[in-house]
């Protein structure tokens, strides 16, 4: 053991369940990038101001979110299907858990995985990975303060 290594050094577990927890209920926000808005356009046979008018809502820090329904459901989340642009999905989407403001500490990870089945399941990744997908999430890369974790818990969307 290095007096460096994150609490997870040996590794961490996680295998989506396809629950669809992480993509509805309460309110989260989607950050997409530029090249992720032209892929999901593409997807749609949209153009990349039709894609943003319909399915994107600028955030107060300025970045661009997908939008989501009455009830909190990302707009792409189908009940009963899943994620209708799931091989395009954001980075973000295709990072959970391994977020920064999840991975950061082992009470924040439990507490995460009390809402999504998939955590603490399946095959175990190594802890570089885990860094490496981390630093480059997709999320804003805020840490919520204990004050925030409630309302955070339970989303892959950003509370
Ligand atoms: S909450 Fe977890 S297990 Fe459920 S769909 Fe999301 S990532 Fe998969
Ligand atoms: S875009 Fe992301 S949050 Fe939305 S349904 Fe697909 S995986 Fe879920």
């Amino acid at each position: 053991m290095h007096a460096g290594d994150p609490w997870y050094r040996d590794g961490l577990r996680f295998q989506c369940q396809r629950c669809g927890n992480c993509c509805t209920g309460g309110s989260g926000s989607v950050r997409v990038s530029d090249a992720e808005i032209e892929a999901l356009a593409r997807r749609l046979g949209l153009a990349d101001a039709e894609f943003r008018a319909a399915y994107t809502r600028r955030l107060r820090d300025g970045a661009v979110s997908l939008r989501e329904r009455r009830g909190g459901d990302c707009v792409f989340y189908e009940r009963g299907q899943g994620c209708r642009v799931y091989e395009v999905r954001p980075t973000q989407c295709r990072s959970w858990p391994f977020w920064r403001s999840v991975v950061y500490s082992q009470e924040r990870w439990d507490e995460e995985a009390e809402l999504c089945p998939g955590m603490n399941r399946g095959p175990r990744h190594a802890a570089e990975d885990i860094r490496a997908i981390s630093e480059a999430d997709g999320t804003s890369g805020e840490i919520p303060g204990r004050a925030d974790v409630g309302s955070a818990a339970g989303s892959a969307r950003e509370g």
